[in-house]
């Protein structure tokens, strides 16, 4: 690194995080120093098996990263979906929706991916360009002339050019920033595991519409037999529950839980057991008053946190982070300051609408299908039903959903270097 480079830091080192700081390194190389801080670097990624829906779009992105190789042979393609509405009790869950997961030329719409893989591909890959890694918090922060005075963890103070809030929804940056944080809460709790089924899903995604909220299924890559089960298949699942029901299921007995899951998960996919203990994320709404502050920039659930009902929390967070990594690295190689006023002006201005109009429609869909009023039931079955019958506006509701109709996207979102 040359002595007069300019220092990015970024603060978390989750998926949006790490994406923006391999970005950043590998366009401008010696020209920046990125520091990626996050206490969480000290832990095994493998651990995490969160699995995650990315889209089209932020795969084209992780391809022209160079990450996407190294993560395929472990992402189950979606090569189609379903969607059923009933109430718990009802003996059937009659399909109202189904989309082949196709986007253009064959390509799957969406790929599911653990937590861990991704992580642990992108870390490497971050090493590898030379981005700085600091298993340490970023306590705090102060403006300086023309710089940003950063204290990591053990007080080391750290001056930079830019820091980049990516420290998740209870951003304690953004507060220390005085940037407002509008929010509320669902009173729903998402239960996230993975089950081992007896039967192939055929990399069918499933979503159950229930009065308590979506259960969806999730295809994973197959892993030969799931241990401890002997089953051969598995499917992540996100289970939405009213929260102050969500203890009592949790604490049940093993049995009673799995006979809870049954009734929701159905027998198409033969016998099923529990690959990983089930946890429980409170599910709400954010979005922060501002994308940026002074030499500040937030990021991924930092700056906007929605309901989990269409699988884009993420995707929107990659989106932030090819949105900032293109704005910064145009006006640095143009010899600009990467935490100037005109370079965060573009980045707030790139990304409000989008993530405006994706929270107002997560929020929408929400309110809509987790709701048991018969009047309320009828319209949305007739809407499906409509939707399912016209083959043009499903694919255009598929392609929203991998995010390839925006021809403004920022370049790593249309598969280019940067
Ligand atoms: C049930 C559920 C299912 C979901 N499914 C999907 C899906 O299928 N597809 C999708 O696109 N999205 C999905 N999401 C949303 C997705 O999980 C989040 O949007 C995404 O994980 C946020 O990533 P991030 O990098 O912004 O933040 P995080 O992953 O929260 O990372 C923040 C990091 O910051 C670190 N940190 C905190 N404080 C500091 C500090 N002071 N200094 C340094 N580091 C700090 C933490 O250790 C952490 O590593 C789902 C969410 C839920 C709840």
């Amino acid at each position: 690194m040359s002595a007069d480079a300019s220092r990015i830091v970024i603060a978390g080192g989750g998926l949006a995080g790490l994406s923006l700081a391999l970005a950043l390194k590998q366009a401008l190389g010696d020209g920046v120093d990125v520091v990626m801080c996050d206490p969480a670097l000290a832990r095994d990624p493998n651990g995490d098996r969160r699995a995650f829906a990315i889209a089209a779009a932020a795969r084209r992105m992780l391809n022209a990263l160079g990450v996407w190789p190294e993560v395929e042979p472990k992402a189950q393609p979606i090569l189609d979906m379903t969607i059923t509405d009933s109430r718990l009790h009802d003996p059937v869950r009659p399909v109202f929706l189904t989309f082949d997961g196709a986007v253009d030329d064959g390509e799957p719409f969406a790929h599911m991916v653990t937590s861990g893989d991704l992580t642990a591909s992108l870390l490497e890959a971050c090493r590898n360009a030379g981005v700085s890694l600091r298993p340490t918090g970023v306590k705090g922060f102060s403006n300086e002339p023309g710089r940003i005075a950063v204290t990591l963890g053990e007080g080391e103070p750290l001056s930079a050019h830019l820091l980049v809030a990516a420290d998740g929804a209870r951003s304690k940056l953004r507060e220390r920033a005085g940037i407002g944080w509008i929010a509320w809460p669902y009173r729903q709790s998402a239960i996230v595991a993975t089950i081992a089924h007896e039967r192939d899903h055929e990399g069918r995604a499933v979503e159950h519409f229930l009065p308590s909220g979506p259960f969806a299924i999730l295809p994973l890559k197959d892993p030969g037999t799931v241990p401890d089960t002997g089953l051969p298949h598995r499917s992540s699942i996100v289970w939405t529950e009213r929260s102050d029901a969500v203890p009592v299921l949790l604490e049940s007995h093993p049995e009673d839980l799995l006979l809870e899951l049954e009734r929701r998960f159905g027998l198409q996919l033969g016998r099923i057991a529990f690959d990983t203990r089930p946890h429980a994320y409170p599910l709400s709404f954010g979005i922060a008053r501002s994308f940026v502050g002074e030499r500040i920039a937030l990021l991924g659930d930092a700056a906007h946190v929605i309901h989990p009902i269409a699988g884009q929390g993420l995707n929107l967070g990659l989106h932030d982070a090819a949105a900032l990594a293109e704005i910064v690295i145009d006006a640095m190689r143009l010899g600009g300051d990467p935490g100037g006023a005109d370079v965060l002006d573009a980045y707030e201005s790139a990304r409000r609408r989008d993530i405006t109009a994706m929270g107002v429609v997560t929020d929408v869909l929400n309110r809509l299908f987790s709701n048991d009023a018969l009047p309320v039931r009828l319209a949305r079955d007739l809407g499906l039903g409509l939707v399912d019958r016209m083959p043009g506006l499903k694919r255009f509701f598929i392609r929203e959903a991998a995010g390839t109709t925006n021809r403004n996207a920022p370049r790593l979102l249309r598969g280019e270097a940067l």
